[in-house]
C-alpha cells in the first residue's frame, strides 16, 4: 500500500509498504478522506510540540472498517471515524474517565504514525460509528470535537460574552459550539478575510482584527463594558496567548486549545485582581465527539464550508507546502483516497 512519509520538517515522501494485518483488540480501516490539520502542517513545518520524524501524519479521518477484533456493535463494511488519541488504559487520568490527557497517550499521527496511508490499524476502543453522516463530515468530526470539548472545559453558559482568538478551523468549530452552547460569540484574528468568513458563514456578529487600534477598547465596546467572561486561544500564537489575559473580564476563564513551544508570559497582578482561572484543554473525550456529530446530524453546523482545498492522496505531497502559506487561503484541505 502506499504511504506518504514526512521524513523531516519540510520534506514529504511517498513509499510502498506492506498492508497492516489484522491484530488482537485493533481495527483495519481503508482511509478515504484526510483533513489536513494545523498540527499536520507545523509539523511539517518543524515547530511542533511532542514530534519526532520521520512520521507518517494524519489524524482527521473516515474510512470503510475491514477488519476488526474485539470491537463490539462493528460492521466490517460499516463508514467509521476514529478518536485518534490512544490511550493506555490504566493511568490515573484514564482511571478517571479523562483518556485525553492520559499519561501515556499516543495521537495518531503525532507520537506514532497516522493515517496518510491507504489502510490504518487502529486500538478497537477509537472506533466510531459513521452514523449516516458523509465521509467528509466524519473527517471532520475530529477538529470540531477540540473546540466542542474547549466550550465543555470553560463551561459556556447561555448568554455570556466568548472570545475565540483565531479564526483557523479549530477556532471554528470552537466558535460554532459556543454559540451552540447559547453565548454571544466574538471572534478574533489577524486576517480580515477569515474575520469575514466568520460573519458570512458561522453567525459570528461581532469582530475584531487584533492587529487593528485599541483592541481593548473595541471588546469593552462589543460587551458593554464588561469584556468577555470566556477567553479562548485556537492560535497556538505566543503573542496572541499572552495578549488574551488583557481580554479577560474579572472572573473570567481563560481555555489553551492551542499550543506552541515557548512560556507564556503575563502580569501576576492582572491576572490576580481578576480572580482569573487558566486552563488547557487537550484532545477530546468520546462525549465531545458525540456532541459534535449530534449537531452535525441535527444541521446546527455545516463544516463543509471549511474546505477551500481538495486532493487526490497522490496529490499531497506536491500540494502540502503550499497549504503553510496564509496566501492560498486554506482553511481546511481535504485529501481523498481512493
Ligand atoms: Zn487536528
Ligand atoms: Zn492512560
Amino acid at each position: 500500500m502506499k504511504v506518504l512519509t514526512c521524513t523531516k520538517p519540510g520534506l514529504l515522501t511517498y513509499s510502498e509498504q506492506y498492508m497492516p494485518v489484522s491484530k488482537k483488540d485493533h481495527a483495519i480501516i481503508k482511509i478515504k478522506r484526510i483533513g489536513i490539520c494545523g498540527t499536520d502542517l507545523h509539523a511539517f513545518g518543524g515547530n511542533q510540540p511532542y514530534f519526532n520524524y520521520p512520521r507518517v501524519l494524519g489524524h482527521e479521518l473516515a474510512g470503510e472498517l475491514i477488519d476488526a477484533d474485539n470491537a463490539p456493535g462493528f460492521q466490517v463494511g460499516e463508514a467509521v471515524t476514529i478518536i485518534p488519541y490512544f490511550n493506555c488504559g490504566h493511568c490515573l487520568p484514564c482511571r478517571n474517565g479523562k483518556p485525553n490527557h492520559c499519561v501515556n497517550i499516543q495521537v495518531c499521527g503525532v507520537h506514532i504514525d497516522g493515517g496518510m496511508v491507504q489502510y490504518l490499524s487502529v486500538p478497537s476502543h477509537a472506533l466510531v460509528h459513521g452514523r449516516n453522516l458523509s465521509l467528509d463530515h466524519l473527517a471532520l468530526v475530529e477538529p470540531l470535537a477540540i473546540g466542542a470539548h474547549g466550550i465543555n472545559r470553560a463551561a459556556v453558559q447561555k448568554n455570556e460574552w466568548v472570545l475565540v482568538m483565531g479564526a483557523g478551523p479549530i477556532g471554528l468549530g470552537t466558535m460554532e459550539f459556543a454559540r451552540i452552547a447559547g453565548a454571544k460569540v466574538i471572534a478574533m484574528d489577524i486576517s480580515d478575510s477569515k474575520l469575514q468568513f466568520c460573519k458570512d458563514y458561522l453567525q459570528v456578529n461581532h469582530v475584531v482584527n487584533a492587529t487593528s487600534a485599541d483592541v481593548v477598547g473595541q471588546l469593552q465596546h462589543i460587551t458593554n463594558g464588561d469584556m468577555p467572561t470566556v477567553v479562548i486561544d485556537a492560535t497556538g500564537n505566543l503573542s496572541a496567548i499572552d495578549n488574551g489575559f488583557k481580554y479577560m473580564s474579572h472572573g473570567a476563564r481563560y481555555v489553551l486549545i492551542g499550543l506552541q513551544k515557548g512560556d507564556i508570559n503575563f502580569s501576576h497582578p492582572e491576572f490576580h485582581k481578576r480572580e482569573g482561572t487558566l486552563m488547557s484543554s487537550r484532545n477530546a473525550l468520546r462525549s465531545d465527539f458525540d456532541h459534535v456529530m449530534n449537531a452535525l446530524e441535527l444541521g446546527l453546523v455545516d463544516p463543509l464550508t471549511y474546505i477551500t482545498h481538495r486532493v487526490k492522496f497522490n496529490e499531497v505531497k506536491d500540494a502540502f507546502e503550499s497549504w503553510t502559506k496564509p496566501e492560498t487561503g486554506v482553511i481546511k484541505a481535504m485529501v481523498t483516497v481512493d
